[in-house]
């Protein structure tokens, strides 16, 4: 140990992104050195267009930036025109892309509206038909695409990879005098089914700018190295998601860390946190992951964040933990209208702490932060602006009179001039 060293310059920053074509998907670009895109699936019904329309803007409300539906059926594609235009009424021009398998080729060419309506379509090449009709079927696609000028995202799965393909390497592997894991010749198949597919498209006349690549795969490692590979072999805009990630905290963690040493490597365009909701609950959940992945590892902002500690003997009362909640709470409900009324506020830092041991160093380093009075200590907060104190609040409404200090700083700080005057 020295604990006199010399100072190094750590890197601190991820990789550069990886180069990749852009795809323009509805006016949103996917890749070619923009953002990261946040992307999210419905799980209703797509023929109802009622409950499709209303879930669809809740997930285009929390931020969404494209959204994907399933297409599954004649009704469902007689559906999505006036799914398109419902949202459209309702000032959501949130692109809108189509999931389909075995008989999207079918439904595409009798639905001339449903074409029309979407922004990207969707196809899993191990279940877009069998035998000699896989191919055709796809290039079917992939013709209408051309003919409508639409993207398209050639999404492999390993649970309806390609078998024809996964039994022939798996042969040829075994003709081998040190065969490889199977683990990693089903790796192999899914990048070859991707690249494969992509070159077919690319051969059928779809340009690359019109191609989107997903590998997905449910184990984190499996994935980390399915998509470390397939981005050394293409410059195809890639979309990232873990598959079948499972519900809560199980499925943000393991979405979070594929997809956070991903980010870092400079490898994804789009992402998707695929989280199966509680019954009955929010569907916007996948929305506010994804978003938080890329906040957090400081790739995009979204939406200001609230630093709270996590509490411990100091702390017998909940008030710190509630202020933390309602102040979080305030601002994801008030972001849809903040965002067009103050500008820049995405980038706000809020700190709710739970005592003055740690409480006002890390307040000063938030934008505005507030010390809440720990066990036995004086009952009064000490409120934090720009690293300044401001303020020392007291009496029974601490958290109400926080709450407006908060709203007012906003004003101050991203309220529009022209607006004021
Ligand atoms: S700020 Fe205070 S209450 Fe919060 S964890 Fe640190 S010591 Fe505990």
């Amino acid at each position: 140990m020295n604990a006199s060293a010399p100072i190094e310059p750590l890197i601190a920053d991820p990789l550069p992104r990886r180069p990749t074509v852009g795809v323009d998907v509805g006016g949103i670009v996917v890749g070619g050195g923009g953002p990261v895109v946040v992307q999210s699936m419905t799980n209703t019904d797509t023929a109802d267009v009622d409950a499709t329309v209303a879930q669809v803007a809740r997930l285009a409300q929390a931020g969404s930036e494209i959204v994907r539906i399933t297409v599954d059926r004649d009704e469902s594609a007689a559906a999505v025109p006036r799914i398109r235009e419902r949202l459209l009424r309702l000032g959501h021009d949130v692109p809108l892309v189509g999931d389909f398998h075995y008989i999207g080729h079918k439904l595409l060419a009798d639905h001339p509206g449903c074409a029309e309506a979407l922004a990207k379509y969707r196809i899993n090449p191990g279940n877009v038909g069998f035998k000699d009709k896989k191919d055709r079927q796809f290039v079917q696609i992939v013709e209408t695409a051309i003919r409508y000028g639409k993207p398209v995202r050639i999404g492999v799965n390993w649970g309806s990879l390609d078998q024809e393909l996964l039994t022939r390497l798996m042969d040829e592997n075994s003709t081998l005098a040190q065969p490889l894991p199977a683990r990693a010749v089903m790796r192999e198949a899914i990048i070859r089914s991707a690249i494969y597919s992509a070159q077919l498209a690319e051969e059928t006349g779809l340009p690359r700018e019109k191609i989107i690549l997903s590998a997905k795969v449910s184990n984190v490692q499996d994935l980390i190295a399915v998509y470390r590979d397939l981005s050394r072999r293409t410059d195809h805009a890639i979309h990232l998601g873990l598959t079948e990630a499972g519900m809560g905290s199980k499925g943000i963690v393991a979405s979070s860390a594929a997809m956070g040493i991903l980010l870092q490597e400079g490898i994804g365009d789009t992402i998707r946190v695929s989280l199966t909701p509680e019954p009955g609950g929010d569907r916007t959940r996948e929305v506010q992951v994804a978003q938080e992945i890329l906040q957090t590892m400081g790739f995009r902002q979204f939406i200001p964040i609230v630093a709270a500690c996590p509490g411990c003997g100091r702390t017998t009362s909940t008030l710190f933990q509630e202020l933390a909640e309602t102040i979080q709470a305030d601002i994801r409900a008030a972001m849809p209208e903040w965002r067009e009324r103050y500008p820049g506020v995405e980038a706000l830092s809020v700190a709710v702490m739970g005592c003055i041991v740690n409480g006002p160093g890390e307040s000063k380093h938030a934008d505005i932060g507030i010390s809440l009075p720990g066990t036995a200590e004086t009952p009064s907060a000490p409120v934090y602006v720009d690293g300044q104190k401001v303020a020392t609040l007291r009496g029974p409404d601490i958290a109400g009179d926080f709450r407006v200090m908060v709203a007012d700083y906003i004003e101050r700080r991203f309220g529009r001039r022209d607006a004021a005057e």
